[in-house]
C-alpha cells in the first residue's frame, strides 16, 4: 500500500460544545455547539483543507483534535490508536500546530533561538551544541539564517515571524500539523511564499496537514481534499479537484462564486451568489438544515429534517436534501 493511502488521522463523530450563561449556582443552561458530529480522515502525507466563515467551528475542530480542547463526544484516532482520552505529552511531539497570528504566538521576551529550542527542552530532545545546530538547521529550512537566532520577534516582518512559528512546530519532528489559518494575517504577496514553503516541507519531511482557512481560494493549491464547515457541521467533503469543479452544496457553491478570477472575460461570465443574512447563533442553531436561513433553495423539508452527510459520488460527501436523495 502506498504511504499516501494510509490513514494517519481519523475523527469519528467529533463534537465540542462549550457551556455558556452560568446561573447564580454556576450551572450552565445553554451550549455553544462549536463542532457537532464531524467525521473525516486524512491519509499520511496529504493535506485536508478545512474552510468556512468565522465561527463555523474549523479552528475548534483543529484544536480539539490536538486535545487543546477536550472533546464533548466522538473519537480521535491517530496512527491507529484511539487518543480521545490518551496522555497527550508523548503525542505532542508527533502532533503540532502553527497558529494564525505570528504576532501573538511568539513570546516577545525570548530570542528566536530560544523560541525554537523550547519544544526541544520540553521534550528532552537534542542538547547543548546539537540543539544549537538543530536550531540553525531549522532556521535555514524555513528560509531564515543562523544570524536570526539571537534576534527577538519584534525585529521580524509578519512573514518572517510565521516562518519562526513553523520552525518551532518542526523542532520536535512532528508527523501531523494543524495549520490554523497560517496565512490569514499576512500580506497577500507573502501568503503564496508561505504556502509554497509548507508544500516543500511536506514533500521533504512527509508531513500531513490539516490546513484551516476562511476561504476556498487559500486552500486550493495545497489541499488533496477539502472539507467545508457551516455552523459546527461538516457540510461537504471531496477531493480538491472535485469540490472546485463540481461543488454540490449551495453553501460551497456560494463560497466558490465569491473567489475573484484574474481573467476579466472569465470573471464577467461568472455569476456571484450573494449569501443573505448573518451566520445564526451556534447556541440556538436553526432546526433541520443549519444553512436553511441563508439558502436560496430552502424548502419545508429543510426546516423539519436535518440532511444526512452522505456519499453522493465516490469520495464526495454532502449534507443537503437536494443532492443526497
Ligand atoms: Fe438548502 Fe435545504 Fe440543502 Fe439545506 S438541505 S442546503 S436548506 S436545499
Amino acid at each position: 500500500m502506498a504511504a499516501k493511502d494510509k490513514k494517519i488521522l481519523e475523527v469519528k463523530n467529533l463534537t465540542k460544545f462549550f457551556p455558556v450563561k452560568k446561573d447564580f449556582f454556576g450551572t450552565s443552561h445553554s451550549m455553544v455547539k462549536a463542532v457537532d458530529n464531524v467525521s473525516f480522515y486524512i491519509n499520511k502525507g496529504e493535506t485536508l483543507g478545512l474552510v468556512g466563515e468565522s465561527g463555523c467551528g474549523k479552528t475548534t475542530t483543529g484544536r480539539t483534535i490536538l486535545r487543546l480542547h477536550e472533546p464533548t463526544a466522538g473519537e480521535i484516532i491517530f496512527e491507529g490508536n484511539n487518543i480521545t482520552e490518551a496522555d497527550m505529552k508523548p503525542l505532542r511531539k508527533k502532533m503540532q500546530i502553527i497558529f494564525q497570528d505570528p504576532y501573538a504566538s511568539l513570546n516577545p521576551r525570548m530570542t528566536v533561538g530560544d523560541i525554537i529550542g523550547e519544544p526541544m527542552e520540553i521534550h528532552d530532545l537534542e542538547k547543548g551544541s546539537q540543539r544549537k545546530d538543530k536550531i540553525y538547521q531549522l532556521l535555514e529550512m524555513v528560509g531564515l539564517n543562523r544570524e536570526h537566532a539571537s534576534r527577538y520577534p519584534h525585529e521580524f516582518s509578519g512573514g518572517q515571524r510565521q516562518r519562526v512559528g513553523i520552525a518551532r512546530a518542526l523542532a520536535v519532528k512532528p508527523e501531523f500539523i494543524v495549520c490554523d489559518e497560517p496565512i490569514s494575517a499576512l500580506d497577500v504577496s507573502i501568503q503564496a511564499q508561505i504556502v509554497n514553503m509548507l508544500e516543500d516541507l511536506q514533500a521533504s519531511l512527509g508531513l500531513t496537514y490539516l490546513f484551516i482557512a476562511h476561504d476556498l481560494s487559500m486552500v486550493k493549491h495545497i489541499s488533496d481534499k477539502v472539507g467545508v464547515m457551516y455552523l459546527g457541521k461538516l457540510i461537504e467533503l471531496a477531493d480538491s479537484e472535485e469540490i472546485y469543479s463540481k461543488p454540490a452544496h449551495p453553501y460551497t457553491q456560494a463560497l466558490l462564486s465569491s473567489i475573484p478570477i484574474a481573467d476579466p472575460s472569465e470573471s464577467r461570465k461568472k455569476k456571484r451568489i450573494i449569501l443573505e443574512g448573518d451566520v445564526p447563533s451556534p447556541i440556538n442553531p436553526p432546526s433541520g438544515c443549519r444553512f436553511r436561513t441563508r439558502c436560496r433553495y430552502s424548502m419545508k423539508k429543510c426546516e423539519e429534517l436535518e440532511p444526512e452527510f452522505k456519499e453522493i459520488s465516490i469520495g464526495h460527501f454532502c449534507a443537503c436534501h437536494l443532492v443526497s436523495e
